[in-house]
């Protein structure tokens, strides 16, 4: 059993004067790289057939990421936040890839990161958004389902943002248990306090909108008592991280305030989760985070704890914040959701 790091040289053909670019994985790889304790494995992502992007994505919307890739060289700005060019079809075929690669290697008893980029949980089914093209945790999920035969997912997003590709994707689905502790308000709005899901899928859906400023303090109330507990009502059969690092004080597009322990002990709690309903397994896959060295250090200690070594003391500090700034809304959601309030 070992700790492995998929990553892919594909995703650097999509990079721009932009938050979100190639800078952002080498800086991840050069912080593990610099620590001799810490010495995961490394795999090249193996690239999934377009058959598996499709059990998220039509192929109406593929088509249309690749004919805008090979479109982009005039027009690289595809909306007010995300831009497009030739090699991001690949670059995010790779991505979705990697994120599969990293389901392969839990199942065969593992921990894994896929270490990916373009991100993925702003991509619905059907649209690229908000630096997004495939939903990388999505199809990860659907991967697991249809090629492992798991039934029971649940995805943990630790973005700042909330990832309204997933939430979307799954809302009426009752295996697949999306969690999401988001910046409130942030892009892109949705991710209210009382989406629960919908149909069949109703209760399958928390969302945790995390008032501006919040910090280690408020986010670890929340965790200890909505998302630790929504998971063991749950009892998923696997965990995937939906790991956005940008809820990081120092983060520019963020408005939240963790630490890197902040962040560290939030992935504490979710792998004693997955130990203790799981099997341990659990499968990290990288979403935002645009402080370079937020970015690098959480990584790193995420990778530091997957491989359980202690951790490093936390470089960047932390920045004043108040553990209440939350109770009103973990009070709320605990007191609503109907995977929460007693039977
Ligand atoms: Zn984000």
């Amino acid at each position: 059993m070992s700790t492995i790091l998929f990553t892919s040289t594909q995703h650097a053909a999509h990079s721009h004067r932009h938050p979100e670019h190639a800078g952002r994985i080498d800086a991840i790889l050069a912080a593990i790289a610099h620590d001799p304790t810490c010495v995961p494995m490394y795999a090249a992502s193996a690239a999934v057939p377009t058959d598996t992007l499709m059990f998220v994505h039509p192929p109406s919307h593929i088509a249309w990421v690749e004919s805008q890739s090979a479109y982009a060289e005039s027009h690289p700005q595809l909306d007010g936040d995300t831009y497009i060019l030739p090699g991001t079809g690949h670059a995010a075929h790779a991505a979705a890839s990697a994120a599969c690669n990293a389901v392969d290697a839990m199942i065969a008893g593992h921990t894994s990161f896929a270490v990916v980029r373009p991100p993925g949980h702003h991509a619905t089914a059907h649209a690229a958004m908000g630096f997004c093209f495939y939903n990388n945790v999505a199809i990860a999920a659907r991967y697991a389902q249809r090629v492992h035969g798991i039934r029971r997912i649940a995805i943990v997003d630790i973005d700042v943002h909330h990832g309204n590709g997933t939430d979307d994707i799954f809302a009426a689905d009752a295996d697949v248990l999306y969690v999401s502790s988001h910046g409130w308000p942030l892009y892109p709005g949705s991710g209210a306090r009382d989406s629960f899901g919908t149909g069949a899928g109703y209760g399958a859906t928390l969302n945790i909108p995390m008032p501006a400023q919040s910090g280690d303090g408020a986010f670890f109330h929340a965790y200890k008592n909505l998302v630790i507990p929504a998971l063991e009502r749950f009892r998923p059969e696997l965990i995937l991280l939906s790991a956005g690092f940008d809820a990081h004080w120092d983060d520019p597009i963020g408005n939240c305030r963790l630490s890197v322990n902040g962040y560290l002990d939030l992935c504490a709690l979710i792998q004693q989760a997955a130990t203790q309903l799981c099997d341990g397994r659990w499968a990290a896959i990288l979403e935002g985070g645009y402080s370079l060295r937020a970015l690098s250090t959480c990584a790193h200690g995420l990778v530091r704890s997957m491989l359980n070594l202690p951790r490093l003391p936390d470089p960047l500090g932390t920045t004043p914040s108040d553990p209440h700034r939350a109770d009103a809304t973990v009070d709320w959601i605990k007191t609503h959701h109907p995977l929460l309030i007693p039977a």
